[in-house]
């Protein structure tokens, strides 16, 4: 490819409003253009490597039998009304409508649509297993998109879907992913770690999440120095108790809490804000409603539940028009406590279809700000586990890192097949509900963390399983003609091997070595002024020194 055809707009100047090294790195490297908050066109060197990226995944979904599908992008409402999560997705769901007013949601992930299909398409347990997967567009309409496509509200994942009969044929496939997981991301080339995580408010018994290492990751990792413990600290750290005492309300007595990262979970996926100032969750447990106090440190991943508690000194909301506020049928919500806090300002969503943690149903948040419409009691049982206190499993005083999250493993089990009638005929003609897997890997984060960890000071060095160009063949000096004759001529016979980026710019040569260190491409190959002596430069990105090479001899050396 002929760098003067390309479209690589590199910039000199180090771009200000990046906030992270892989962010500054790809916008200076000419490989994205925002186009709105967390909103990119990805540009051609960032197009090729998705393609590589994409190519590794799809080989490693195949390899355990994944086969490729492609789902809309818009959904229709109703399907995500049967899961219970048009409501309870929150803010994060982006909606649309048509020209006949019909609700559509632009899918941030593909549960509703995949049980949707597979129930009008499958009778019977003699299918099963089956594993689908699709590379796609997602929409998410994030709190705070950031760190370019780190957390993008338009972004590519892999999603797949696995289907069983039986719980052991489940935890095969499962199996399967998690390995095929760490091989993709073995050959992406990502220092990473598989790590215990929370099933939150998706439910589910089980699940891991990949991280790749990184100091600007938004989780914390919680491991053990020579163990195999590794667990996303939401999991690491919220021993949920059965039960605690309220601190300061004789009205609601005792409750049973649901555990801290399913409250994280929930309030995520209500897209309740909980950056910036401390926020609460109104929970409906049993019988009555009981606040939490959230306290964030500006990530959800720090959120903890400090305490609870009541106060008088805000806008009290009646059963009526909590009841209202709820949109459900009096009878289901049972007797509630008129003197908790409410304020108003947030919409609140019914939980009633989040079957987790020690609740039975119907929880639901309302947002309120902590310090303006309260005080606070702390509780402090209910915290993170800090750097150096035993782990769960005992196996050594726990140790922190910071890990992006490029890939989750989860069994689902039943939640989509029960609320969406997905069942089939097992071995005795009986109706049972299909048991569900999902997996997701983020596509083009998996780039930016790729970015995030393989740079210098000079710009983006590409591992070369996912590279771009294998090679950059430069002219020095394009007013050199015979070093230019030349450079064609490598350039084409390097062609027939190679995927080789060819800068056959005008431009000066300092503003060509710029380029090809921020491009970074593993081979540099110059024509300079020894060319004339059969002479080339060849250097590998990732070392400082370069060699001179008889032409003849640049092949054999790149083998
Ligand atoms: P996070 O905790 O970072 O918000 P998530 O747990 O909500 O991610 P999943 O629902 O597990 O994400 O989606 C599967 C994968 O999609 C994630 O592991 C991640 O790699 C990727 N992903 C999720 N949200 C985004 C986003 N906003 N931008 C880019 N990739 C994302
Ligand atoms: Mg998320
Ligand atoms: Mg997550
Ligand atoms: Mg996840």
């Amino acid at each position: 490819m002929r760098q003067s055809r390309m479209f690589i707009p590199t910039m000199r100047e180090t771009p200000q409003d990046a906030e992270s090294l892989s962010h500054r790195l790809m916008l200076k490297a000419g490989m994205i253009k925002q186009m709105a908050s967390g909103i990119y066109t990805y540009l051609p060197i960032t197009k090729l490597v998705l393609n590589n990226i994409e190519q590794i995944v799809r080989e490693e979904m195949n390899a355990v039998g994944g086969v490729e599908i492609h789902m809309p992008v818009l959904h229709p409402k109703e399907l995500w009304q049967e899961s219970g999560r048009w409501d309870a997705y929150g803010r994060e769901l982006m909606r649309i409508q048509d020209r006949h007013d019909r609700d559509f949601a632009l899918g941030p992930t593909h549960e509703e649509m995949i049980t949707a299909l597979l129930r009008d398409e499958l009778k019977s347990y003699k299918k099963l297993p089956l594993t689908l997967f699709q590379i796609q567009t997602k929409f998410r309409d994030e709190l705070r998109p950031r760190f370019g496509l780190l957390r993008g509200r338009e972004f590519i994942m892999k999603d797949a879907y696995s289907f069983h009969s039986d719980e052991a044929s489940l935890d095969e496939t499962y199996n399967d992913m998690y390995n095929a997981y760490s091989k993709i991301f073995s050959r992406v080339a990502l220092n990473y770690r598989a790590v215990e995580a929370d099933s939150g408010a998706i439910g589910g018994s089980h699940t891991h999440e990949f991280m790749a290492l990184a100091d600007i990751g938004e989780d914390t990792i919680v491991y053990t120095q020579g163990s195999n413990y590794a667990a996303n600290i939401e999991k690491a750290a919220c021993p949920a108790p059965e039960s605690i005492e309220i601190n300061s309300s004789e009205k609601v007595g005792k409750i049973e809490t649901p555990n801290v990262s399913t409250c994280a979970a929930l309030a995520e996926h209500m897209g309740i804000s909980i950056e910036e100032t401390t926020k609460t969750m109104i929970m409906r447990i049993g019988n009555d409603y009981a606040m939490i106090l959230l306290r964030g440190d500006h990530e959800l991943n720090d959120i903890k539940v400090k305490s609870y508690f009541k106060t008088d000194d805000v806008d009290f909301a009646t059963d009526e028009e909590i009841r209202n506020l709820l949109n459900a049928d009096p009878g289901s919500l049972g007797p509630v406590n008129t003197d908790l806090p409410v304020y108003l300002d947030y919409q609140v969503r019914n939980m009633q279809d989040y079957p987790t943690g020690a609740n039975e149903s119907g929880y639901h948040f309302i947002n309120v700000n902590h310090e303006r419409d309260f005080e606070v009691e702390d509780y402090d049982d209910f915290r993170f586990i800090t750097e150096g206190e035993m782990v769960q499993d005992g196996s050594g005083p726990a140790k922190f890192m910071k890990g992006i999250e490029v890939g989750q493993v989860f069994k689902l089990g039943t939640k989509y097949s029960d609320s969406m009638n997905l069942n089939v005929l097992d071995e005795n003609g009986r109706s049972v509900p299909v048991l569900m897997g999902c997996y997701g890997i983020g596509i083009s984060r998996t780039l930016s963390a790729i970015v995030e960890s393989h740079s210098d000071d000079r710009g983006i060095i590409w591992p070369k399983s996912v590279t771009p160009f294998d090679i950059h063949v430069i002219t020095a000096n394009p007013k050199d003609a015979e070093a230019v004759k030349i450079a064609e001529e490598l350039y084409e016979s390097l062609s027939s091997r190679y995927r080789v980026l060819y800068d056959d710019r005008k431009e000066r040569a300092g503003v060509k070595f710029a380029d090809s260190d921020l491009i970074g491409l593993p081979y540099r190959v110059v024509i300079g002024r020894g060319a004339k002596e059969g002479k080339v430069e060849v250097k590998a990105r990732n070392s400082e020194d370069s060699m001179d090479l008889a032409i003849d001899d640049v092949l054999q050396y790149l083998e």
